[in-house]
């Protein structure tokens, strides 16, 4: 993404020592840009390999998550963006992943993400799995808010998925999987209408019964 404010405060992100998680790291993951105004996928924190990699959602989740936006048309990066909210790995005494505690989410999501988040302006976040809920919605719990979507205090549309890694464990759950990104394709498309709607009041243009692909309104 071609933005000098994205490009500086990511400059910013893979410098911080701003707390003690700088000691389990191998490097700060910033996450994936895609379009400004467009999805947003968030997850928890880097794990084993995206902390050797520098990027978020690798291994077999991160190809499960690319074969589930693959099937509603959309690609990592080139699509949406993808986030954690804690930029470096949380890591137990013998160096295993460990999920973060609320306090490490509240401090680096609210240094950082909150700030990534301003300017990507997104229409759509999708939180993957219940911790990155935790942090938008502290009270909830994932079971009550998974598949559905919210509106945030903060005027963005949130929708509750799980993680690749769950449903890895739990394949039993693929076809109420593919249904969550059925619903956020729908969703997503349902926001960038009423976006279209409005810029049309504005303008007018496109022509009617025109087929429509999701990267026709990116
Ligand atoms: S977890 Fe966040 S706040 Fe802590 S050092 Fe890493 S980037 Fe900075």
């Amino acid at each position: 993404m071609a933005n000098d404010e994205i490009a500086k405060l990511t400059e910013d992100i893979v410098i911080c020592e701003a707390c003690h998680l700088k000691d389990s790291r191998t490097q700060v993951v910033p996450g994936l840009y895609g379009p400004k105004n467009g999805l947003c996928i968030i997850g928890e924190a880097p794990g084993y390999h995206e902390d050797k990699q520098g990027i978020p959602f690798v291994g077999r989740s991160g190809k499960l998550l690319d074969n589930m936006l693959s099937g509603i048309g959309l690609e990592r990066k080139k699509d949406l963006s993808i986030l954690n909210v804690i930029k470096c790995r949380p890591t137990t005494a013998d160096n295993n992943n460990r999920t973060p505690t609320n306090s490490e989410l509240k401090f680096c999501g609210e240094r950082w993400l909150f700030k990534q988040l301003k300017l990507l302006s997104p229409k759509l976040i999708v939180t993957i799995g219940s911790i990155p809920l935790r942090f938008f919605i502290p009270s909830a719990a994932v079971t009550k808010y998974v598949g559905k979507s919210y509106d945030t205090d903060f005027g963005i549309k949130l929708f509750v998925t799980y993680h690749p890694a769950y449903i890895l464990r739990n394949y039993n759950l693929m076809d109420v999987y593919n249904e969550h990104f059925e619903g956020i394709k729908n969703l997503y498309l349902d926001l960038l209408n009423q976006n279209e709607i409005i810029s049309e009041k504005k303008k007018s243009v496109k022509g009617q019964g025109e087929q429509k692909s999701l990267t026709d309104f990116m």
